[in-house]
């Protein structure tokens, strides 16, 4: 069990997934009574005073952990990051025109098919071949698209881009599993996305953080729902946003900062992706299931290389108080998911379980 005695388990969970042990205690004092008012987070107004701060402070947060620059506008929407698949195109494809694509997975997958139902979608390159266990390279990006799509980390996969794409025409990007988790150049791209319930907060709520100077190109007339634009003119407050998971957010952040924003947390990351990787590349009896130079600091994957094994191996990290570490149902195996807030230790633990079990069937 972990040493942290407010921290139950180690887990390992995908997404939704661990977030920091203090927000877990803010958020519930907030449930209760939201700074003092005597009032819940759940029944406030989202166009009081104090939910307004609560916007404002999020949304500020999210450009300055990430160095954006100032003209970039923040909103959080519902409908997940797969309604940003929809949103994508709608927002920047013309009538009759494309968007370029690199398919890395399941999510790429899903994001192509938004874009081919809304017009067109132009895959440049792919990973399919060898199931998605990799990152492409050397693909050309057509200057002829409206705008180019990746997704940077492969959740499912276990693969993320070490080096970002550099495209001719506006760079989009789902960031929804590796957001905040390293430094990014804002400027080069036009819109990042990204779903809290990874590195961010609880489900509920998509970060959309753009270059407003990119959008409204289109000819379009789009449903205000659908319109980046618009949410941002109303200070993402067009309709009732996620209040809760917002206010999480702004915790989640607060916590980042505190901390040493994202350089001190991809440090952290660092040594969480060496110690695991490390240990998968030392015993015989596990194999990484991605390219090398690929690999995900996020969501390591790896197998058991004798299947008849797993029953006594899942036995022994149970017993650790580990969580959540069996791979996404299209892919068996195992999948440690290390977002942001999961400690090093957590990381230690599942390790430590992995040399004694190997010590044991070696
Ligand atoms: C989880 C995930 C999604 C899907 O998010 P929803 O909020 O469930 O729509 C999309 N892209 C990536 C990279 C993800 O990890």
């Amino acid at each position: 069990m972990p040493t942290d005695t407010k921290m139950k388990v180690h887990n390992f969970s995908a997404g939704p997934c661990i977030l920091p042990q203090e927000v877990f205690q803010k958020a519930a004092d907030a449930v209760l009574d939201f700074e003092g008012s005597g009032l819940s987070i759940l029944e406030i107004s989202h166009r009081s005073k104090p939910f307004e701060a609560v916007m404002l402070k999020s949304r500020e947060l999210v450009k300055e952990l990430l160095g954006a620059p100032a003209h970039y506008q923040t909103v959080f929407l519902g409908g997940g990051a797969s309604m940003g698949f929809h949103l994508v195109p709608q927002n920047y494809m013309k009538p009759g025109g494309k968007g370029a694509y690199v398919n890395t997975g399941e999510w790429s997958t899903r994001a192509i098919k938004e874009a081919k139902l809304a017009g067109g979608a132009e895959v440049v390159a792919s990973s399919e071949d060898k199931n998605f266990s990799y990152i492409p390279k050397g693909f050309t990006i057509p200057s002829d698209a409206d705008y180019f799509h990746f997704t940077s980390n492969n959740t499912i996969f276990g693969t993320q881009f070490k080096q970002f794409p550099e495209s001719p025409v506006p760079m989009i990007c789902d960031m929804s599993s590796d957001i905040f988790s390293r430094p990014v150049n804002v400027k080069d791209f036009a819109l990042i996305y990204a779903g809290a319930q990874k590195n961010m907060g609880p489900a509920g709520a998509t970060m959309y953080l753009f270059d407003p100077a990119t959008l409204g190109k289109t000819g379009k007339k789009l449903s205000p729902m659908m319109d980046l634009a618009n949410h941002a003119a109303k200070d993402s407050m067009y309709n009732t946003p996620p209040v809760f998971p917002i206010y999480v957010i702004m915790l989640t952040l607060e916590w980042m900062k505190r901390i040493g924003g994202i350089a001190e947390i991809a440090k952290r990351n660092a040594a969480k992706a060496e110690l695991m990787y490390g240990t998968i590349d030392r015993l015989p009896l596990f194999n990484g299931t991605t390219a090398k130079e690929d690999r995900s600091d996020m969501n390591p994957t790896f197998v058991l290389n004798d299947a008849a094994l797993e029953p006594a191996f899942d036995a022994m990290w149970k017993e650790a108080g580990i969580n959540g570490i069996r791979g996404h149902r299209s892919v068996g195996g195992y999948r440690a998911s290390m977002y942001n807030a999961l400690p090093l230790e957590s990381v230690k633990a599942l390790t430590e379980v992995m040399e004694e079990f190997a010590k044991k069937n070696g």
